[in-house]
């Protein structure tokens, strides 16, 4: 059976049930007994479209190697 997580608006608190997927938006009250609860997205990944910057090989720049210096 899968697992739904939810977070309490009125306590903050999150947890987890164990419901049929048919039952996966019903109300779920939280542990405390609150009924003002809200189905969190879990195991979803967002975001992270950022591409790495290529490191810099640093090369040259002196004078060296270019005959100015010997
Ligand atoms: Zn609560």
């Amino acid at each position: 059976m899968p697992r739904y997580e939810y977070r309490c608006r009125t306590c903050g608190d999150t947890f987890e049930l164990s419901r049929p997927m048919a039952e996966s938006s019903d109300p779920a009250a939280c542990p405390a007994g609150h009924g003002d609860t809200v189905k969190l997205l879990s195991a979803v990944a967002v975001g992270g479209t950022g591409t790495a910057a290529p490191a810099q090989s640093g090369g040259g720049g002196g004078c060296c190697g270019g005959g100015c210096c010997g």
